[in-house]
């Protein structure tokens, strides 16, 4: 296809100066209902909202909240006084331990052949560099054909940081080069980065392979291990989610010499200088401390019912995130949405008919560890689920909500959907019965036992480009419209579910759909981790 040129950044100028000259929209709204706590939830929610000072405080002031890191016990003991302030009965739930790691200030530069600041930071769980400078020339993983090759490269890098990722041939996204291409320029690159990623990947096989520790195919921590065994600084690594800026920023495979990311730009200049001989040498100084295993929490907050206290409905998010940047959209989020939501419901519906309880988990990142430690220690609380809203996809308002699998809950849903007001509804599908989610959040730990929890998936916004554990999941990519929206939902469904006669079914589906599209099976339960992999005794 042949692109126009920039038509589409005039028009969308345009739109928003067109908007800009009108008057803001009227607060008006569509109560199918003139239930008086439906209209005072979207009176408190529109009009009183405390989403974007919660936010603020979250990802700005307090940051990131890793795992087993103190920034995320920080941020959960400003949960539990939010709670409390509201009137809710909140605490933390020990769940277990996790490897604790306290993030320092990080610095990357390139001082050879010439200088620059890099954009770059060690990876979650990296050892630092005790805060000293640590010089070393970059290379970077060689085409290799055998294990021979493998073993030839080891003897070459003692003392350099050793290049692990693909390196991207364009930091353009797709998009731009479907724009703006000369005739088949944006086909012949995207074949030749396949192609070259194909022959990158199969090297680092035969490395995996090569390195692979009591036998099997070998992982790339066991290539890592081999690279330091061999006397590498350390490991350098860039994975580019393919929107501008962005970089994904995981956790650091080995815990004996420093892992850290560049940016797409800053990793493919250092891999071109190794690769034409011009002999990068990259600075990299970082301070970070290895806690050990530190104990690990849920935060738990509770109205307690007032007719049926033992029937729950839970409005769920993990709290967790990765510490690329601030983790808005994944969970800050959903994480601050279920908070507006008990803020909202403490003023408007203070005595419930159930007992509402909010669960902001840890673990999530590393496998649903904390939700699943508390369907473990609370098998009455998952028998008397009346609705579990979980959030968890980012920023956007709500536009999907599933039966999971419950063929009778459909008719619940439909109820308490036919009393939200159609700003909201309009823009939900609701799948019936739907697949039992099986994985990908915290609904899942609660699904596999059959409980009715459902996940309210948003709009993605570019969630998985853009924000989805990279570097810029910042608090302005929040949109607050959005999330204003999904409080009135999420408050008007929680108290719609806590105050219906019947207790939701869980009949299940009889036929499933597996993989493929052959019969499938129900979802198994798996167990919480209750310590980290590197735990003593594990
Ligand atoms: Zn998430």
């Amino acid at each position: 296809m042949r692109a126009e040129a920039g038509p589409r950044r005039v028009v969308l100028a345009a739109m928003l100066g067109v908007l800009l000259g009108q008057p803001p929209a009227a607060a008006a709204q569509t109560f199918a209902t003139d239930d008086p706590v439906l209209r005072a939830i979207w009176d408190e929610a529109m009009s009183r909202s405390q989403l974007e000072p919660l936010a603020q405080a979250l990802l700005d002031s307090l940051g990131p909240r890793l795992t087993g890191s103190p920034g995320m016990e920080r941020a959960q003991d400003w949960a539990v006084g939010r709670l409390q302030e509201w009137g809710v009965d909140a605490e933390l739930e020990e769940y277990g331990t996790w490897e604790g790691w306290e993030r320092g200030p990080s610095h990357v530069d390139l001082v050879a052949p010439r200088v620059r600041s890099l954009e770059g930071r060690i990876l979650a769980w990296s050892p630092g560099t005790g805060g000293r400078p640590v010089e070393a020339e970059a290379t970077s993983l060689p085409e290799l054909a055998s294990a021979a090759d493998w073993r030839a490269f080891l003897g070459t890098v003692r003392d350099k940081w050793v290049m692990l990722s693909f390196p991207q041939p364009t930091c353009r996204p797709d998009p731009q080069w479907v724009q703006f291409q000369m005739e088949g320029s944006g086909l012949r690159m995207a074949q030749a980065r396949q192609e070259a990623e194909q022959r990158w990947n199969q090297s680092l096989d035969v490395a995996r392979a090569a390195s692979a520790s009591g036998g099997g195919d070998g992982s790339t921590a066991d290539a890592h291990a081999a690279l330091e065994a061999a006397g590498a600084a350390g490991i350098i690594t860039s994975q580019w989610p393919g929107a501008p800026g962005t970089v994904r920023v995981f956790d650091a495979e080995n815990r004996a010499t420093p892992t850290f990311e560049l940016s797409c730009e800053d990793y493919g200049l250092v891999h071109r200088l190794a690769a034409n001989g011009q002999g990068p040498v990259v600075r990299l100084t970082a301070e970070a401390e290895n806690l050990g295993e530190v104990p690990v929490y849920n935060v738990i907050g509770r109205i307690e019912g007032s007719e049926l206290p033992e029937e729950y409905v839970i409005l769920s998010a993990h709290f967790d995130s990765w510490d690329g940047s601030s983790g808005a959209t994944d969970n800050g989020s959903g994480s601050v949405l279920m908070l507006e939501t008990m803020r909202v419901l403490t003023e408007v519906y203070p005595r419930p008919r159930r007992t509402i309880l909010i669960a902001l988990w840890s673990g999530e990142e590393q496998g649903l560890n904390g939700s699943r430690a508390f369907v473990e220690d609370h098998p009455e609380i998952v028998a008397g689920i009346q609705a579990l809203w979980n959030q968890d996809n980012g920023t956007g308002r709500v536009t999907r909500i599933s039966a999971m699998g419950l063929v009778d809950a459909g008719g619940e849903l439909a109820e308490w959907l036919s009393q939200v007001p159609e700003e909201v509804k309009e823009y939900i599908d609701v799948e019936l019965p739907g697949d039992p989610g099986g994985g990908g959040s915290d609904y899942a730990s609660f699904v596999c036992h059959g409980a009715p929890a459902f996940p309210l998936s948003a709009l993605s916004w570019d969630y998985s480009t853009h924000t989805w554990h990279t570097n810029r999941d910042t608090y302005d990519k929040l949109v607050f419209d959005d999330l204003r929206n999904n409080v009135a939902l999420t408050a008007s469904l929680a108290y719609l579910a806590a105050g219906d006669d019947d207790f939701v079914s869980r009949r299940r589906r009889d036929v499933l759909t597996g993989r493929g599209g052959g019969p499938g099976t129900w979802p198994e339960c798996r167990p919480a981790q209750r310590s980290s992999p590197n735990a003593p005794g594990r």
